[in-house]
């Protein structure tokens, strides 16, 4: 396998996957803001660029994994940005949870060049994505998806295919959290109900997990909720702040009321004005405890 493909956004998820598209036998070249997070990769295998527009070359591929759609219009298409390296013929692979709207911006500016912009949003933590374990939501124009398809399968170990228009994935990605966020912020009140009764968390997390709740989102942040241990951290509130802000912000351009939304996104700014920002998002049930007046 020869082809090369950049890479933008070593972060906590861009790193685990740029290091397995390596193992998959891929040319790499990677950029990233802070430098010296490109170090790993490079003593891995792959070329350093010191600008986003290093990375790309004409009729190529380049993935973006950045924290949000100021990050992804700054590499895009700012000075040094991507997005006139990358035509005729190019593909870039968008993989950061961003709105629908960007999504859609980019989607036809990419076009207009004579490139390809698909959106691949990624459900999964790190660990996830370390161990190639991440679901994918996909869409963007069918000829590009094609040629993709291989790089997304070193990534994941599913794909679900939203059709052409690229915002539809991200669209897909915010619910997906949303519904997330919901399930934990429903467990803290649960939890915590039993805790002011003299109910043991963990003997409820048991019976809720290996029964009608047997599955992965609520056995992995249940647990962390039951136990109020909320390490290591995997997805930050800050960022999670970011993703139910977009839910909203599309509920509302669609006028489609999401009420639970908005308490999530008061949790979870209440959690960060306690100084939390950079905690792990399980830990906006840490607001219910809170509430609830329990240290
Ligand atoms: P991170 O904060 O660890 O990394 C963010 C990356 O964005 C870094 O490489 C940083 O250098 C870059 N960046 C930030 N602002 C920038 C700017 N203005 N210009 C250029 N680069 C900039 O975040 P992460 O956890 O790796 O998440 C990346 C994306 O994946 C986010 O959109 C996040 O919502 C999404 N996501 C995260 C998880 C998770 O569990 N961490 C899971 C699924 C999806």
């Amino acid at each position: 396998m020869t082809e090369t493909i950049g890479f933008i956004g070593l972060g906590n998820m861009g790193s685990p996957m740029a290091i397995n598209l390596l193992k998959a036998g891929y040319n790499m070249r990677v950029y990233n803001r802070d430098l010296s997070k490109t170090q790993t990769l490079v003593d891995a295998g792959a070329k350093r660029g010191v600008r986003p527009s290093d990375v790309v070359e004409h009729g190529g591929i380049v993935i973006t994994m950045l924290a949000n759609d100021e990050a992804l219009e700054a590499v895009t298409l700012g000075i040094d940005g991507i997005l006139t390296h990358l035509s005729p013929g190019g593909i870039h692979i968008s993989m950061s949870t961003v709105s629908p709207d960007l999504a859609r911006k980019m989607q036809k500016l990419h076009e207009q060049q004579g490139c390809h912009y698909v959106a691949a949003p990624v459900f999964g933590r790190p660990e996830a994505a370390a161990a190639r374990q991440l679901w994918i939501a996909e869409a963007g124009h069918p000829e590009a998806k094609k040629r993709v398809r291989p790089i997304l399968d070193a990534l994941g170990q599913g794909i679900f295919d939203f059709g052409e228009e690229a915002a539809n994935a991200n669209v897909v990605k915010i619910s997906g959290n949303f519904l997330l966020a919901s399930a934990m912020e429903a467990m803290g009140e649960a939890f915590t109900l039993g805790e002011k009764n003299g109910v043991e968390r963990t003997k409820m997390y048991e019976l809720f997990t290996q029964t009608l709740f047997a599955c992965p989102a609520y056995k992995s942040y249940g647990k962390r909720i039951a136990e109020k241990n909320f390490e290591p951290v995997g997805f930050t509130m800050q960022l999670a702040l970011k993703d139910i802000n977009l839910v909203l912000d599309s509920a509302k351009e669609v006028v489609s009321p999401m009420p639970l939304a908005s308490h999530l996104s008061n949790r979870l700014l209440s959690g960060i004005a306690r100084g939390r920002s950079d905690r792990d998002w399980s830990e906006l049930s840490r607001g219910v405890l809170d509430d609830a007046g329990i240290e």
